[in-house]
């Protein structure tokens, strides 16, 4: 099966929901490791490579945002869908402020997790076909290298998510194009219907940290006030 080869980690403290999880990503054909806390959770992050982690807020143990913290702040750039309760709207900033890629509010359709497991996974591969030819971007201080998905600032490494390097990506190839959210949203997240417009600033905001001098004075992401972001002209 096409999915044979990915492992999705659930870390989830509901057992009916971990089984209905690990029920229908086990019929797409992934391979399914499940941790009922955030200890567990975090120690199976980091020792069973998973290719996803999908990751629920609530947990015993340790809550799924430190979980998520934790595991950027020692340079994993696994794909994170954070799973959030639907009236825990502030939540879902959050979790992408702590370096989550995606989430997804509960009760969730299971059509529409599986679209996007399918579709986190998937980026990488995607934006390496875009570029085969690996061409090494760069301006000023920083290079961007699609065929290694390494991004380094006066040669040194910097860690980004998934998302922080697509967005990356995205932007990097087209000096001076003047992106909309609205595309930024669809290019890097793949969802024509996933409307929260601030997941895009807030990533904006992520990367400018990572990679700016001075993130209050950005140099390398810029903004269109009322439009949009785009990369500054070499
Ligand atoms: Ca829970």
């Amino acid at each position: 099966m096409e999915n044979s080869e990915k492992t999705v980690l659930v870390v989830e403290d509901e057992r009916a929901i971990v089984e209905i999880l690990k029920f229908n990503l086990k019929r797409e054909g992934y391979a399914v490791q499940e941790a009922l806390d955030g200890e567990a959770g975090l120690e199976l992050a980091r020792s069973g490579d998973p290719d996803l982690i999908l990751l629920d807020v609530m947990l015993p143990k340790m809550n799924g945002f430190d979980i998520c913290k934790t595991l950027r702040e020692e340079g994993s750039v696994t794909p994170i869908i954070m799973l959030t309760a639907r009236e825990e709207e502030p939540d879902k900033i959050f979790g992408l402020e702590v370096g989550a890629d995606d989430y997804i509010t509960k009760p969730f359709s299971m059509r529409e997790l599986l679209a996007r497991v399918k579709a986190n996974i998937r980026r990488r591969a995607l934006t390496y076909a875009e570029n085969p030819a690996g061409r090494v971007l760069r301006a000023g201080a920083l290079a961007l290298d699609p065929a290694t998905f390494a991004v380094t600032k006066n040669g040194a490494a910097v860690e980004l998510t998934q998302k922080e390097y697509d967005l990356l990506h995205s932007l990097m190839r087209e000096p001076g194009k003047v992106f909309t959210r609205e595309d930024l949203m669809t290019k890097v997240w793949n969802y024509d219907y996933f409307g929260d417009m601030r997941t895009v600033d807030v990533t904006v905001r992520r990367l400018r940290e990572k990679i700016e001098d001075d993130p209050g004075k950005p140099a390398y992401i810029l903004t269109r006030r009322g439009v949009g972001y785009y990369f500054a002209e070499g």
